[in-house]
């Protein structure tokens, strides 16, 4: 490394990955009060947190969120796990002996046993073997003087080992980790349904921009192990808008759908109808809908491609082609989003591109965020638990992106939380500190947040710190106010002041939080 190169290293300033961002004070107040409803409002539903892992086997998103879609084909952070104790590219060195402690791991489950994995370590076994066959027709000395042989052998183990691990993924979504957390712990024998709900952040490789992040934060739900009971999803979106409301988010709409179930008289006899009309208008589509045509002709209608959207608007469309039950299905769930008061609009585009969603999908989307306009998806996908192994399961959920729903909020300037600090308490003198250190922990212990500085200032220095940090009120002690035990309390707002007696303050803050709020 030249000079010059070390010294452009060594002043490398660090910044956030494209596609990520630093949450800070005062926004991070917003989130935590978004997520404290979130807790607040999903447990009177009777909801519980589910913490999950941030990764998972990627054959659990490849399962369940599709092969062909986007975010499995193109989009997720995917690495090796090598086993701890068999880290890959031990090189030349690896020892029969090590390789004879993975076949043995794989056997009693350490490793997992993916069909890579078992490829892998039947190789090793017949590797293992070749080498002892060896050592037991050679003399040690020939043995020996045959390292080159040996060496090839124990290259292969090498590189054997490095196959073995599991390849995993940043979590895109959590319904699949929802569901394999389900299955794992038996929730099936728990009184059913379960009702679980989760918060953090999701990874997605997508091109950056408003609203749209390669590490996003979403909120979501599932109900899983209930029936089809219409009343569940009802339930469930009433849940949500209850909690759009709390967070004060203004001009939601909620979109809803049925996609019927994957049988002939329903999707899939639509589906057909549907392939044979793009067949017809192929050439006025572009790529990537005439793909779809094949892989997946329901996605067509997720386009927001300006120039197909007139296409579409002739496409036949799935509610003409529900069975009766889906029909009746649909209608009620209609009903009871009436009976709760809840606002819908239908959108027969709303649909989710695989076969084990059915019936009802919903959509919500807010003002102020441009393209990137949908703050939450959410839908039932009976199959989705059987499909990962576990038994037939009835499920229904949604995502909210946190990420959208904040930056609305803001912009409908509802995202404003008062974040400077409540008291600011200027003191002069040694005296005072000593009383000032006394009533900032009175005061913090009220649940007030205190700014209490640690140097003495001048009364209009700190006033003006005060002011600065957005605080609502201005303790001043200085040696008078020590003296005679009654202390100054400053309103910044209007400039009145007053003098309190200690105990006369903390009635006083009372009073003035039941005024403004
Ligand atoms: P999905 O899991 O794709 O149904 O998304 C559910 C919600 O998560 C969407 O409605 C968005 O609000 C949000 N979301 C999805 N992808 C992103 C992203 N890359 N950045 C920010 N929010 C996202």
């Amino acid at each position: 490394m030249s000079d010059a190169t070390a010294k452009k290293e060594e002043r490398r300033k660090f910044q956030a990955i494209r596609g990520t961002r630093d949450l800070l004070p005062p926004e991070t107040a917003l989130w935590n009060h978004v997520e404290q409803t979130a807790h607040q409002v999903f447990s009177t539903f009777g909801f519980g947190e589910i913490r999950q892992p941030i990764f998972e086997p990627t054959e659990l998103f490849a399962r369940a969120v599709g092969g062909e879609t986007d975010i499995v084909s193109k989009e997720m952070y995917t690495f090796k796990e090598g086993t701890s104790d068999f880290a890959p590219n031990q090189g030349r060195n690896l020892s029969p002996e090590v390789a004879r402690q993975m076949v043995s791991s794989f056997k009693n489950g350490e490793i997992p046993n993916t069909p890579g994995n078992a490829t892998a370590v039947d190789r090793i076994e017949q590797t293992l073997k070749e080498i002892t066959i060896a050592q037991e027709r050679l003399s040690p000395e020939t043995f020996d003087s045959m390292v080159e042989g040996y060496n090839v052998l124990l290259y292969r183990l090498a590189y054997l080992t490095g196959q073995v691990g599991e390849w995993v993924s940043l979590r895109p979504e959590a319904t699949a980790s929802v569901c394999r957390a389900y299955i794992e712990h038996n929730m099936q024998q728990l009184p059913q349904p379960v009702k679980l709900y989760y918060l953090g952040p999701m990874f997605r490789r997508e091109r950056p921009q408003k609203g749209r992040y390669r590490q996003f934060y979403q909120i979501g739900a599932e109900i899983l192990g209930g029936t089809d009971a219409p009343g569940i999803d009802a339930e469930v979106i009433e849940m949500l808008m209850t909690f759009f409301d709390k967070v004060s988010l203004q001009g939601a709409t909620l979109y809803i759908n049925s996609i019927g179930h994957n049988a002939d008289n329903c999707r899939r006899g639509y589906v057909e109808k549907l392939k044979a009309a793009l067949e017809q208008v192929k050439d006025k589509l572009g790529p990537d809908s005439q793909r779809r045509i094949d892989t997946n002709p329901l996605r067509v209608l997720d386009s927001k491609l300006e120039s197909e959207q007139a296409i579409i608007a002739t496409l036949p469309r799935i509610a003409d082609h529900l069975c009766d039950e889906c029909k009746t299905h649909y209608a009620e769930v209609k009903r009871q989003l009436e009976v709760r008061g809840v606002l819908y609009q239908e959108n027969w585009r709303l649909v989710r591109g695989l076969d084990y969603y059915m019936r009802t999908t919903f959509e919500i989307t807010a003002p102020g965020l441009g393209s990137q306009n949908a703050v939450c998806g959410g839908g039932r996908y009976d199959g989705l638990v059987e499909l990962l192994a576990g038994p037939p399961t009835k499920g229904i959920g949604f995502a909210i992106g946190e990420d959208r729903l904040i930056l609305s909020l803001q912009e409908s300037g509802k995202g404003q939380a008062h974040q400077g600090r409540d008291i600011y308490i200027a003191w002069m003198g040694e005296k005072a500190y000593a009383t000032a250190i006394r009533a900032a922990k009175d005061l913090r212990k009220a649940g007030y947040s205190v700014e209490l500085p640690p140097l003495e200032q001048k009364f209009g220095k700190a006033l003006g710190q005060a002011d600065k940090l957005g605080a609502k009120f201005a303790l001043i002690l200085g040696e008078n106010e020590v003296s005679e035990g009654l202390w100054t309390l400053k309103t910044l707002s209007d400039g009145t002041q007053q003098k309190l007696t200690e105990s006369d303050l903390l009635e006083f803050l009372r009073q003035q939080e039941k005024v403004s709020s």
